[in-house]
């Protein structure tokens, strides 16, 4: 099948998904959040969303490419439509991953505030699981209001390589006592892959092949998003 094709299929997909899990509306399940660029989504994300699923058994998780993301104004960011369906494809063979376009239809900045109260809105018996890298989690303080981010959502902190997770446990810590936030952590199988080398590795023209879906590959090389 050729990859426009495939990704028709994933629309499809992503769209049963979300009408099925509408009907858990009124209902108290387990929402774990994967917000990221995913410029371009690899198995890194994949991998870590996978983990925290099993681990704090989470009914679904919702991939969230985000819009405009204030701290990579810096760079280029591939236009949010190819983010986004390289994350319908990344995620079309998981029946507890879905996709949602909230952060990219969203006007302006992309903050996660904005996104967890949205999510509160549509599943009000919710509870929220917002995923977040070493990395990520360590700059969380630099986040548009911080307190009510913690008020709104339990944070899960992954390991990342590269990352000493000492010292995320400290940052754990101090963050649990200054804003009383809920934060667990997880050790998820070190995959020592960024969209920032895989971005580096297309411009240089060397293979990504087996750090990626097969999907979202063909789809990079279709459209020569990154040359
Ligand atoms: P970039 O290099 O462009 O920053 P990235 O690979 O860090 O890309 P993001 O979209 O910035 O990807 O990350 C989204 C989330 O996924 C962040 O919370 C980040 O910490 C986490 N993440 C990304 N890659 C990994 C990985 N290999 N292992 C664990 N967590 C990861
Ligand atoms: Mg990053």
């Amino acid at each position: 099948m050729d990859i426009g094709s495939i990704l028709k299929r994933a629309i499809q997909i992503n769209k049963k998904k979300i009408k099925k899990s509408y009907k858990d509306k009124s209902k108290k399940i387990k929402i774990g959040i994967m917000g990221g660029t995913f410029d371009p989504i690899h198995y890194g994300h994949l991998a870590t969303a996978e983990a925290v699923r099993v681990k704090y058994k989470l009914d679904k998780v919702i991939f969230i490419p985000s819009g405009n993301p204030p701290h990579k104004e810096d760079r280029y960011i591939i236009k949010k439509l190819f983010r986004y369906n390289m994350t319908l494809l990344a995620t079309m063979s998981n029946e507890y991953f879905e996709v949602s376009s909230m952060e990219i239809d969203r006007e302006g900045n992309s903050y996660t505030i904005d996104t967890l109260a949205m999510l509160k809105k549509i599943y009000p018996h919710s509870e929220l699981y917002f995923i977040t890298g070493a990395d990520a989690l360590s700059q969380i303080e630099d986040w548009k209001n911080v307190q009510e981010n913690f008020d709104l959502a339990t944070f899960v902190g992954a390991t990342r390589p590269g990352v000493d997770f000492t010292h995320v446990k400290n940052k754990i810590k101090n963050l649990e006592s200054k804003y009383r936030a809920k934060i667990l952590n997880i050790h998820v199988p070190s995959l020592d892959i960024s969209s920032t080398n895989l971005r580096e590795r297309l411009k240089r023209k060397e293979s990504i092949k087996y750090l990626l879906p097969e999907n979202v590959e063909k789809y990079i090389y279709k459209y020569n998003i990154y040359r």
